[in-house]
């Protein structure tokens, strides 16, 4: 491939992560018949194929028509790990060069892919990796849906299992961003994800997790109606001002009440409620009973999350006994309250641990360079 060649600006259309609606009209402009779309969506999300050339159902003169103007990507892997249990990291490279991680995490016969939902994240909790990012930008419905895709290539798992015997079986959005400053492209991909003629993955197997954007709380209930997974992590306004800041916007009675609303909470689908365990700033028995008290009446599971330290961060996770007391108060409650246990600690993939590695490099060698200037 000579280097003029390879140098050309790539202006094909990408179709992966647009809406039916959207594929429908890209084929419209090609003078192809609506249905066409169809048949594409099934070739891209239940079959995975990223190469036209492959999709055997399309007209030869179609597909070659396609590969000049169109193209189905993914995001491009700059970095694999995988941890001594199991679980495996990427690290993305975007097509402007911004970098973005995802995770699977395996159980025996299931994983839950861990999705980022932007690059960096505009709020600073104090207690977060992903909060001392400074480059931010939210992510497209295709970079979104394309970590899960990815993910599934890395696996092999290629048609859509139909029979749902799926290794990679759910989705969190808890990885890099705050998926609710991000609504319209996370709405458009999830509606893509759970899409039955792709890759089918139903509401109950999605969980978006977010720090408590209130108004956009009812629109991802009564639009998307995933799972629902609240950042918490203290029983009081002036320690969660601190800790999660965006209450200091909407507070925590205004968003249990976001809670409460949230239609599909019922028995069968509760709400979590998410808690970092930091030593001696949120783990006391008297804020156990008070978050027991504060979530009453919500259809909810308690999810305590041992501190994940990352370099610099100015917490330390409470003690195995601590955290176990807690636990023990909030499951006397009635409050199913599983202490989540870390994975991939060994290779920077736990809750909010997650923040490029390269920007990390960068970080520290910018830090040797200050220093040798200093010198
Ligand atoms: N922005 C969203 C989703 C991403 S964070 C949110 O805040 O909910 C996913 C979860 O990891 C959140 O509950 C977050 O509070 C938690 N988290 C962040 N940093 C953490 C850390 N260092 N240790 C443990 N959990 C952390
Ligand atoms: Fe952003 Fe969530 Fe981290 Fe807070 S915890 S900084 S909202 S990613």
């Amino acid at each position: 491939m000579n280097e003029m060649f390879f140098n050309e600006p790539d202006n094909r259309v990408e179709l992966c992560g647009l809406t039916r609606e959207e594929l429908a009209a890209e084929l419209v402009r090609m003078d192809e018949k609506p249905f066409r779309a169809k048949q594409l969506w099934h070739w891209i999300y239940h079959q995975g194929a990223t190469d036209f050339a492959e999709m055997t159902t399309l007209a030869k003169d179609f597909r070659a028509r396609l590969a000049e103007t169109h193209k189905v990507t993914r995001p491009g892997v700059a970095t694999e790990q995988t941890s001594e249990d199991g679980t495996r990291k990427w690290l993305f490279r975007l097509p402007d060069g911004k970098e973005v991680e995802t995770v699977y995490i395996p159980e025996s016969d299931r994983g839950a892919v861990c999705v980022s939902s932007q690059v960096g994240c505009t709020l600073t909790c104090s207690f977060c990796h992903t909060g001392t990012q400074p480059m931010v930008r939210n992510l497209t419905p295709g970079e979104i849906v394309g970590q899960f895709m990815a993910a599934r290539d890395s696996y092999g798992e290629w048609p859509t299992p139909i029979d749902g015997g799926r290794m990679l079986s759910n989705i969190v959005m808890m990885g890099m961003g705050e998926p609710l400053f991000n609504y319209e492209n996370v709405a458009k991909a999830l509606k893509i994800v759970m899409d039955h003629e792709g890759i089918a993955l139903s509401k109950r197997r999605i969980t978006l997790s977010t720090s408590g954007i209130v108004p956009e709380i009812e629109r991802c209930g009564e639009e998307l109606g995933v799972n629902l997974a609240i950042s918490l992590h203290a029983v009081r306004d002036d320690l969660r001002d601190e800790l999660v800041p965006i209450n200091k916007k909407w507070p925590i009675h205004e968003l249990l009440e976001a809670c409460r609303n949230y239609p599909s909470s019922s028995n069968a689908r509760r709400i979590t409620f998410e808690y970092v365990m930091l030593a001696g700033i949120n783990d006391s028995d008297a804020e156990a009973h008070e978050l027991v008290r504060l979530v009453k009446g919500i259809p909810a599971k308690i999810n305590l999350i041992p501190f994940n330290p990352w370099p610099g961060a100015i917490y330390e996770c409470s003690s195995n006994n601590r955290i176990r007391k807690f636990a023990e108060i909030v499951n006397d409650a009635g409050y199913s309250s599983p202490v989540r246990t870390p994975r991939g600690r060994d290779i920077m993939a736990a809750c909010g641990q997650l923040k490029s590695a390269s920007e990390r490099a960068r970080k520290y060698s910018d830090k040797a360079e200050n220093k040798a200037i200093e010198a």
